[in-house]
């Protein structure tokens, strides 16, 4: 089924599937899991839309690259274009709240960057970005301390708070607008906390975001 972005209630915003402009090592623990140092300046990379897959359905993950990791994360839905934006224009131009996996070629990505290149084939690949449905954002309290949980297979792997964010939403969105302008149906993907780990064909996959959003998913 061709992805779409949509809100939890079922209706569309009627936005384009755009870029999705993600941020690495945005959380201590998970820098630390990868024994990679904490970057100075936030750590950016982006999936074109042709990574975006509707995460609540089952997805395929490629088997021949080696080690497929999981990275469970906070989708920001974009609404408005952004260049150099302000914290006001950001609250503004945020229309959803989500979920995202950032699946990864970890043995792919190793060798990248063993020889010092770029990441896209690790990281950009086809179904590389499942998202959920979103939030509408005056729903959440504080996007600052919400709980992202992911359990596989009935055990919990990973579950971090996005208190814990390096780069906080807005400072980080401001960020990539410096140097990629957003443009509505665009999506953020804010990092993700530790417990990354390998999935494969036949996992059952629960993401959740604090106890507004619960997505029941399985690796096909
Ligand atoms: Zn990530």
């Amino acid at each position: 089924m061709q992805y779409k972005h949509q809100f939890v209630d079922g209706t569309e915003p009627s936005l384009p599937v755009g870029k999705v402009v993600c941020v690495g090592r945005n959380y201590a623990d998970h820098a630390a899991e990868l024994n990679n140092p904490i970057p100075t300046s936030p750590m950016l990379f982006m999936k074109p839309s042709t990574a975006v897959v509707e995460m609540s359905e089952p997805f395929a993950v490629p088997m021949d690259y080696g080690t497929v990791h999981f990275e469970t994360e906070m989708a920001v839905l974009i609404g408005q274009p952004l260049k150099n934006a302000n914290k006001y224009e950001i609250e503004d131009a945020i229309v959803g709240i989500g979920l995202g996996l950032d699946l990864t070629l970890r043995d792919l990505q190793s060798k990248l960057k063993e020889r010092g290149h770029p990441w896209e084939k690790a990281k950009a690949f086809d179904g590389s970005c499942p998202l959920s449905p979103f939030i509408e954002p005056a729903a959440i309290d504080d996007i600052q301390n919400v709980q992202i949980r992911l359990t596989v297979n009935g055990k919990v792997r990973q579950d971090g708070n996005s208190s814990f964010m390096l780069n906080k939403v807005y400072p980080l969105v401001a960020y990539m607008s410096h140097y990629f302008t957003l443009l509505p149906g665009d999506v953020i993907l804010t990092g993700t906390p530790a417990g990354v780990g390998a999935v494969s064909p036949g996992d059952k996959l629960i993401v959740e975001l604090d106890e507004r959003l619960r997505i029941e998913t399985q690796v096909l």
